[in-house]
């Protein structure tokens, strides 16, 4: 049996891109060819597929996949058999049930026997059934939001970020959402001992990926009389790293911190004496 990993991601949509981006930043640089649907990973046992998202927890459900990167809306609306490995903190959104502005759907309750336009209908289906409220779905597979305007339903269950979209059509979302939802990184169940092996290589590299977060570099120079102020004032993961310059009297202090930490510091280092100051993106951070 092939011991590479078969690693499905989105071919195209709001996941695809940063799915890649990911793939990129933990060594998995896979070569693109034409029209073909399966990528190569030089660096690493993986090839990539390239599905819709709808696809991808069936696919990795069957070991058609071994894993992939797919939103948990998907996922649950699927009710395929797919293990959540992790998080990954992008495609961050919810399913929530929205009604038009002034309406007299103002709460979950005052649904009841309204009809639903979604594309998610196993999900808002289980949803009200849980809270034992009764409701009918019209079935759609896109465009949900222009369902009450065209009289194709009463109100909507769909997915929402920012609520923009709901907005330019008069609806407001209800709280509490049906769930919320953020891309993940999902396995098949059954992995074998090898491929469960490369699965932990990969997690500890998106882990690592994870720790530099929005983390930054900050390398500075100033002379020997303001290095104990500035070292007090630079933010850091620990402590400072403090080198002597080739120059007599000067010297470089490099530290990690966040890029809020380094603007809240900026005034107060420049104020203290700090020059030659450097911010340079951290792409990983392996402890
Ligand atoms: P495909 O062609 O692969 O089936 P799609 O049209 O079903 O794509 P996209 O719109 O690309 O799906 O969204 C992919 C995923 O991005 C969603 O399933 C969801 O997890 C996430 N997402 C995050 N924010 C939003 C949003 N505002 N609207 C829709 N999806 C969002
Ligand atoms: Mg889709």
């Amino acid at each position: 049996m092939s011991s590479r990993l078969k690693i499905a991601l989105q071919k195209k949509g709001r996941l695809a891109e940063e799915s890649f981006e990911l793939l990129r930043k933990i060594g998995l640089n896979c070569i693109t060819n034409g029209q073909y649907l399966v990528l190569k990973c030089p660096d690493f046992p993986a090839d990539v597929i390239l599905l819709r998202d709808d696809d991808i927890p069936a696919f990795v459900a069957r070991g058609s996949a071994d894993l992939g990167i797919v939103g948990q809306n998907v996922i649950r609306e699927s009710g395929k058999r797919v293990k959540e490995v992790m998080p990954l903190g992008f495609g961050v959104c919810r399913l929530a049930v929205a009604v038009p502005r002034n309406s007299k759907y103002k709460t979950l309750r005052s649904l009841k026997n309204s009809v639903i336009a979604t594309e998610y209908p196993n999900s808002t289906k289980k949803f009200f059934r849980e809270k034992k409220i009764p409701i009918k779905l019209a079935e759609l597979s896109g465009s949900a939001e222009i369902a009450p305007e065209m009289g194709v339903a009463d109100v909507i269950a769909d997915i929402v970020d920012t609520g923009t979209t709901l907005e330019a059509h008069g609806l407001v979302a209800l709280e509490p959402p049906i769930f919320r939802s953020e891309a993940v990184l999902v396995s098949n169940p059954k992995l074998s001992a090898e491929k469960k092996k490369l699965l932990d290589d990969l997690i500890a590299r998106i882990e690592a990926v994870q720790a530099a977060g929005n983390k930054k570099y900050v390398m500075l120079n100033c002379r020997e009389k303001d290095l104990k102020k500035i070292e007090k004032l630079m933010p850091a993961l620990e402590a400072p790293t403090i080198l002597p310059l080739a120059k007599k009297g000067e010297f470089a202090l490099q530290s990690v911190a966040t890029e809020k930490e380094f603007w809240d510091a900026l005034p107060k280092l420049k104020k203290a004496g700090a020059k030659d100051i450097l911010l340079l993106n951290v792409e990983k951070i392996v402890p």
